[in-house]
């Protein structure tokens, strides 16, 4: 495929999934605009991330700080108003960079991140937005708190370190009805009075919106598979 074809294609997607999000909102008698789409442009290229830049959407999720400092210090030259998102693990030795990059770090998830972050907050005066992840399935594999630690680890985030918590993110279990895993995180979220929730994905972000996200983060019905051989 050409390189205009693939422009307009990605256009045409970003539009599809935003019109699925209002219809989602409307169906489920959400205000409009009560999810954001967060465009999850991780192993794109800066050009081809261009192309959903020209058409509006300024919101966008990267999960790893080393590609993003690549790419996205110049793409917010470019571009005024982009709110980029980590949602990737965050180790603590990189949490100075993440700092500084992103306007949102949804992967707060264990003590020791949530105390370097407080220290990185503290010295750079910057305040990126936090979401803690809850591993809603509880894989070992897969990064998260445990639900059961959540509301604790919440109260220490805020408590002891002295953060402000804006909400709370998961990632289903692969393959799994995706469903539970939102009513779950949707009832932590309402115990500890967190406003945000980051759920949903390329093949559940209209449930996630039924089931009150406010943010989704979508990636492949935008831009197409990912390569992650290059
Ligand atoms: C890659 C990624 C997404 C986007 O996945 P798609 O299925 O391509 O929409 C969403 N959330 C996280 C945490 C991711 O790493």
């Amino acid at each position: 495929m050409s390189k205009l074809d693939i422009c307009g294609e990605i256009q045409v997607n970003l539009k599809q999934v935003n019109s699925n999000i209002r219809k989602a909102e409307k169906s489920s008698g959400r205000s409009v605009n009560a999810s954001q789409l967060i465009c999850v442009s991780k192993t794109f290229e800066a050009d081809i991330i261009k192309h959903v830049l020209k058409a509006g959407q300024r919101v966008f999720g990267e999960n790893r700080v080393q590609e993003s400092q690549k790419k996205w210090p110049e793409l917010k030259e470019l571009f005024d108003g982009v709110e980029l998102h980590l949602i990737g693990p965050l180790q603590s030795n990189k949490a100075n960079e993440a700092v500084a990059l992103f306007d949102v770090i949804q992967t707060v998830d264990r003590e020791k991140i949530a105390s370097t972050l407080a220290k990185e907050i503290q010295k750079q005066q910057k305040f990126p937005k936090l979401f803690v992840q809850v591993n809603t399935g509880s894989e070992a594999q897969k990064a998260g708190i445990e639900p059961d630690e959540a509301v604790a680890f919440v109260t220490r985030c805020r408590e002891v370190h002295g953060l402000e918590i804006a909400g709370l993110m998961c990632i289903p279990p692969n393959g799994e009805n995706p469903g539970p895993h939102f009513a779950l995180l949707r009832k932590l979220s309402e115990a500890l009075d967190l406003p945000l929730l980051s759920m949903g994905m390329s093949g559940d972000y209209e449930t996630a919106v039924e089931m009150s996200a406010t943010h989704v983060r979508v990636g492949s019905a935008i831009f197409g598979n990912r390569n992650y051989s290059t």
